[in-house]
């Protein structure tokens, strides 16, 4: 198997920040050194780590290795806490919203028009608000991220 050995690197020395132990500000840390040996000698020549030869279980991580260990850490590892952006709709808009058919609402939702795009596009809802008895949605245009609105009738 043909692998990269950078990207190889590059983890390894992230997991390496995961078996820090000791930890001196601006002058490094220690860290266990049970990886893979070529890797390791890789990582020693890169000026991340001490030499890993010898018979002590753990090996110096040099500042510039720790600080990079941690930032690749953080950036492989790190748990995304995705933001999803709830469609704010006032009480009595979300009232009027849930009166609605869910097939009505998906099909009011995946067509809208769109005044940049020039046809129907499906919206991205942002907010809602009742305007005397019409229900005004907006939200952005999953084509082009413009602005749109869509107003939907009172029923009857
Ligand atoms: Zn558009």
């Amino acid at each position: 198997m043909d692998y990269d050995e950078n990207k190889i690197d590059d983890y390894t020395l992230a997991l390496l920040y995961l078996v820090t132990h000791e930890r001196h500000e601006g002058l490094g840390a220690r860290a266990w050194k049970g990886f893979d040996w070529d890797t390791m000698n890789r990582l020693h020549e890169k000026g991340y780590i001490s030499n890993p030869a010898g018979k002590t279980k753990s090996v110096a991580m040099t500042e510039e290795g720790f600080l990079r260990a941690r930032e690749q850490f953080k950036q492989f590892f790190a748990k995304q806490t995705t933001v999803i952006s709830l469609p704010k709709l006032t009480p009595d808009a979300k009232k009027r919203w849930n009166e609605v058919p869910e097939q009505a609402r998906k099909d009011i939702i995946e067509s809208v028009w769109c005044p940049h795009c020039k046809t129907g596009v499906p919206m991205e809802l942002h907010d809602g608000k009742m305007e005397r008895r019409l229900l005004v949605l907006r939200g952005t245009c999953k084509k082009c991220g413009g602005e749109v609105a869509r107003v939907v009738e009172p029923e009857g």
